[in-house]
């Protein structure tokens, strides 16, 4: 399987009428470049695969969960390039393979499963011949994926007051804090709970310590990649207000958070916001059928 790629299919929705505010507001729609390199996972990996190329690896070895959009996302971006790709899945290998892994494969990804404790401490199976491979760590973190990541901002102007983001890592978030003008401020939204090693973590990838941004850490919604029929009822009434569909892992909860901030006076009288779609809407296939709206995938 060939990964499609549409970077220009990229658009600035407006969405300033979903706000009860005058707040204006555009939403850098990332998720449509491609259903399996999802939103700023392409981003954050353009640097890496560069560097695969020019140091003459094979190609990427990586790290992630059985429903990674940066494990599919490093499938299908290796598999464009010409380049091989190995991932290290978090878990004993299930007897039915996710969807997301079923993609990963089929873009040639060779998969290793590891158990949760060998995991946690990054182990890379023996038979991995690692002198072969670029190693990039779990969600492209980095200041490889940071600068990468910066690019995103290519893909709009630079009038906005506030550029909104979800969290993982934050390395997509240091790489826009990186490419703002002093007088521009980021806001990221965590989406796993209590993670307050996160500022520490995006502090790391920052290029002159920059203080014009924060992150905020009360919408996760129960933590990483949890969700309420709140959160699910968001996600509906969001796309038949603006018509733009959302993952429920991270840009459900960067939109509802945004909204939040919003109606509670966060953003000064005439902001105008960029908030960035990462895309991940491949991983709504891991919900129960019928909750969404909206069609689960692209494809
Ligand atoms: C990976 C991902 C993120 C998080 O990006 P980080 O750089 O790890 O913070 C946000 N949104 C989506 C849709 C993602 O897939």
């Amino acid at each position: 399987m060939l990964p499609v790629l549409s970077f220009e299919s990229v658009s600035l929705d407006n969405i300033s009428g979903w706000f009860n505010n005058n707040i204006h507001a555009d939403v850098l729609r990332l998720d449509k470049i491609s259903p399996h390199i999802s939103g700023n996972k392409w981003f954050k990996l353009r640097y890496y695969l560069d560097q695969a190329k020019s140091g003459k690896k094979k190609g990427i070895l990586t790290f992630g969960g059985a429903w990674s959009n940066h494990i599919v996302a490093t499938a299908a971006a290796c598999k464009a390039q010409g380049l091989e790709s190995a991932g290290i899945i978090r878990g004993e290998e299930p007897n039915t393979r996710s969807l997301s892994l079923q993609d990963a494969v089929a873009f040639g990804m060779k998969l290793h499963f590891i158990s949760r404790d060998d995991y946690k401490l990054k182990k890379i199976p023996c038979d991995l011949d690692t002198e072969q491979w670029l190693l990039v760590d779990e969600g492209g973190y980095g200041p490889v994926g940071a600068a990468g990541a910066a690019t995103i901002l290519d893909y709009s102007g630079n009038d906005y007051t506030h550029y909104c983001c979800a969290v993982g890592t934050g390395t997509m978030m240091a790489g826009l804090v990186n490419r703002a003008g002093e007088n521009q401020h980021v806001t990221g939204v965590s989406v796993m709970k209590g993670n307050y090693s996160l500022e520490n973590m995006l502090e790391k990838l920052l290029v002159a310590g920059q203080k014009n941004w924060r992150i905020v850490h009360d919408y996760a919604f129960g933590g990483y990649a949890k969700y309420s029929p709140d959160l699910i009822s968001f996600m509906n009434s969001f796309y038949a207000g603006t018509g733009i569909p959302t993952d429920f892992v991270y840009t459900a909860k960067l939109f509802f958070a945004i909204k939040d901030l919003a109606d509670h006076d966060y953003f000064p009288l005439s902001s105008k916001l960029l908030i960035v779609h990462s895309g991940g809407l491949q991983g709504n296939r891991s919900l129960p059928r019928d909750l969404l709206s909206f069609a689960q995938h692209a494809t």
